[in-house]
């Protein structure tokens, strides 16, 4: 797939089809309603014979804008390959065309033509422009976290349906590749997070998938993951990969997974896992801290814990599993906390 996107001249993108069997031509654009360009011979002041032409250029409202209006190949998970590793790209939206290539952006209604060169970087980010290792390690973590947001019809297809951008990165890196992970990055690459700290804060933890699709150590085991890619605390110097495995069901490398698993040496200590209360606003938001040392590290499960002991009110331990966490509304861990009964939990 990687090559026949590389190859080709240009690639047409159909932006409005929501699937492969959708057509594009029938949506009635815009500047086909518009009046021809005009045109005329002309002279210029030095008398050189020359062409005049002029023609309507649709208003800055018509540019499809980034977000929930986004069109629907941008949602589609197959469909990011397109982008990532052609050379040029006429994208059909609904209201004009968009010309993107290794050099340049511009639509019909200047907006990309206006953009400065790293949001152009943003707009059309193609692998054929790096050259570099970690630059290749970088853009494949970006492109992770795009691609999770999009959605796939057979679950199945996560790691197949980005494994052309794979392709390209080991032939960059030269790195092995373990289930979405680079050897040559991996303790980087662990540090995926099941959403953003604003959507783990906000909502209930992501549960595993009920097949296998993934280890639990790539982000491919999980629906959604983002890579966070600044402030991160961990030093790639305080752990070493000492053995990986991966085992393929086909004979694509970068495809589906069957089994993987890896063997890390690094610090670790024993620790409690303690269940805080804070109060922002209206909202209560509970957390859990680790104590270390002289302070405690606050700690946003993005993965559901799966089961734990902790003191009910009434001082008794007890172990409970996911079901038991869900059942504290916020309210009853607010009383809980207001009666002075903050219960603890440890992970075993
Ligand atoms: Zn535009």
């Amino acid at each position: 797939m990687a090559s026949i996107y590389r190859d080709a001249h240009l690639t047409l993108a159909a932006a409005t089809s929501g699937a492969a069997t959708e057509g594009f031509l029938h949506y009635g654009h815009l500047a086909a309603e518009q009046k021809l360009p005009f045109w005329m011979e002309w002279k210029t002041h030095s008398g050189q014979q020359s062409t005049l032409g002029a023609r309507i250029v649709p208003a800055l409202t018509t540019h499809t804008p980034a977000g929930d209006d986004s069109p629907p190949l941008s949602l589609r998970g197959w469909t990011l390959q397109e982008s990532k590793l052609s050379r040029r790209v006429l994208t059909y939206t609904r209201e004009e065309l968009w010309w993107s290539c290794l050099g340049e952006s511009a639509c019909e209604c200047g907006t990309l033509d206006k953009l400065q060169e790293e949001e152009k970087r943003l707009e059309f980010n193609s692998f054929y422009s790096i050259n570099n290792p970690q630059e290749a390690y970088k853009n494949w973590y970006y492109t992770v976290s795009e691609y999770t947001s999009r959605a796939l019809t057979n679950p199945l297809d996560m790691l197949p349906a980005i494994s052309g951008i794979a392709r390209v990165v080991q032939d960059i890196t030269n790195s092995q590749y373990i289930a979405g992970l680079w050897l040559d990055n991996f303790i980087f690459g662990l540090t995926w997070q099941a959403g953003t700290l604003h959507t783990i804060k906000s909502s209930s933890a992501a549960l595993a998938l009920s097949d296998y699709r993934a280890p639990t150590f790539s982000w491919a085991s999980v629906e959604r993951a983002i890579y966070d890619t600044i402030g991160h605390w961990f030093s790639a110097n305080s752990c070493t990969v000492i053995e990986t495995e991966s085992k393929v069901p086909g004979r694509n490398p970068l495809g589906q997974v069957q089994s993987a698993s890896v063997t890390l040496r690094g610090l670790i200590f024993k620790t409690t896992l303690q269940i805080e209360y804070s109060f922002f606003g209206i909202h209560d938001i509970s957390s859990y801290v680790v104590p270390c040392a002289d302070t405690k590290l606050t700690f946003y499960p993005d993965m559901a814990l799966e089961s734990f002991e902790a003191i009910n009110p009434d001082g008794v331990t007890e172990r409970l599993s996911l079901g038991h966490l869900c059942s504290y509304s916020i309210l009853d861990i607010a009383w809980a906390a207001a009666a002075g009964k903050k219960p603890f939990a440890t992970i075993s």
